[in-house]
């Protein structure tokens, strides 16, 4: 069999763990057999961030804006205990963090969904796509714990000098206040994203915020989503057949519950990262999650939602069998391939990306899966078999074998 080419090199950026054991077992059983792959690899393992001081992973997000389309693996997040682990020269940052702000991009989150495992609402045939925005509000926040009476203010200096000040509380005992902020550029960026991936996956997009009582700060954000739609995405909405609707915080999460799914949420910041868990839980199963970054200048990076699996990792360092769900990674490599072949017009990569979406789920309908997936499936138990990493990942090779 001919392997498919590919014109434009997708960035590849290895991980941690168990998730970078999984990332070499897609790559030699799913990938490497079919397609000539070309990648611009950096290696965003730790170790190889310890050693170039975390350069290489500011170089791996200048290759997504310069390649436009990147596929990442989990990766740690050092803590305390990672540092003492790896013998760290620093704490360095989230590369997810990093890389995000790099390309100015918005997270797409969105549930894989098997019918051998309904969502907890029963009204979802559709997945929902979560965007949750990245920057600011109560994430870059300051805040003061009051001890007794006094005045507290909001103060504004102008470049000018000029001085505009608001009484937030007058104490008469202790209390606490916060002061935090956002950007018109970065609002703006991220309903740039979403208005794109509504046009790239012809969705819907549902905003929504605390308008009535925040009538200046959230009343922004409703504002820079209406003129930036109206600005520029009116008309293509129209021609696309899908719509831009906004409404109350409150009244979303009802019309969220009650829907079908098949759309995407932009959330606010906080909004963003209490709905994704909620998702996430309500469709079954992190593991099932894929996520996208899209920049407003429409470059991609796929990645699974999950992290690294550290206690698999561990099982696997001691040589004793585990059964790690690679299903959101190998998703998050049939994404950057589809999205390589569209913007390259191959479509022969097009179609190895639905073959290898479908070969995967097929995989697990016919009863083959991960020991998570075992545990929540409501399919008869004796048509499951539980398989290991490795013999899930070749299980799935052969049902694609079968497609091509
Ligand atoms: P995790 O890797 O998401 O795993 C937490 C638990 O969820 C696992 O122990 C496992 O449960 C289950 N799980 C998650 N993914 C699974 C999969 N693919 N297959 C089967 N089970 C799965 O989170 P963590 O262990 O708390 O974090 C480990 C490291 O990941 C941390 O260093 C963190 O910084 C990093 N992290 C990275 C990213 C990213 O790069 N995007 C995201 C989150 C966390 P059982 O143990 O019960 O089997
Ligand atoms: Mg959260």
């Amino acid at each position: 069999m001919n392997k498919i080419q590919m014109t434009t090199p997708l960035v590849e950026m290895d991980g941690d763990e168990m998730t970078r054991i999984l990332w070499q077992y897609i790559k030699d059983e799913l990938l490497l057999p079919f397609i000539d792959l070309k990648t611009e690899y950096y290696d965003l393992g730790l170790k190889y961030r310890d050693e170039t001081d975390d350069k290489v992973t500011f170089d791996a997000a200048e290759a997504c804006n310069r390649l436009g389309v990147g596929v990442k693996c989990a990766t740690i997040t050092p803590n305390d205990a990672r540092v003492k682990e790896y013998n760290l020269k620093a704490m360095y940052k989230s590369p997810n963090g990093t890389i995000r702000s790099i390309m100015d991009g918005t997270v797409f989150r969105a549930p894989i969904m098997l019918k051998s495992i309904p969502p907890y609402v029963p009204t979802w045939e559709k997945p929902i796509t979560i965007a949750r925005h990245a920057y600011g509000d109560v994430y870059k926040n300051t805040e003061m714990k009051i001890d007794g009476p006094g005045l507290a203010e909001l103060v504004f200096t102008a470049e000018d000098g000029t001085v505009t000040r608001q009484t937030i509380h007058e104490f008469k005992g202790p209390g606490v206040i916060q002061g935090m902020h956002n950007l018109d550029k970065s609002i703006t960026s991220f309903a740039r994203s979403c208005f794109n991936f509504a046009l790239d996956t012809k969705q819907d997009v549902w905003f929504a915020s605390k308008d009535t009582i925040s009538k200046k700060y959230d009343g922004r954000f409703r504002d820079v989503f209406q003129e930036v739609y109206d600005k520029e995405y009116k008309e293509k909405f129209e021609a696309a057949g899908i719509t831009y609707f906004y409404t109350l915080i409150d009244d979303i999460v009802a019309r969220v519950i009650r829907s079908k799914g098949g759309f995407i949420w932009a959330c606010k910041n906080y909004d963003g990262d209490v709905m994704s868990d909620m998702l996430a839980t309500a469709y079954g199963s992190l593991a099932m999650m894929t996520s996208v970054l899209v920049s407003p200048s429409g470059k991609y990076e796929y990645e699974a939602a999950h992290g690294t699996v550290q206690r698999h990792y561990y099982k696997h360092l001691k040589g004793e069998e585990t059964s790690t769900n690679s299903v959101a990674t190998i998703f998050a490599w049939s994404g950057a391939l589809r999205k390589r072949g569209e913007l390259d017009g191959i479509e022969e990569l097009q179609v190895f990306a639905d073959k290898l979406e479908k070969a995967t789920l097929d995989t697990i309908e016919a009863g083959n899966m991960t020991g998570d997936l075992a545990l929540i499936t409501t399919m008869d138990k004796s048509k499951v078999k539980k398989l290991n990493s490795l013999d899930f990942i070749k299980a799935i090779r052969a049902t694609l074998e079968g497609m091509l």
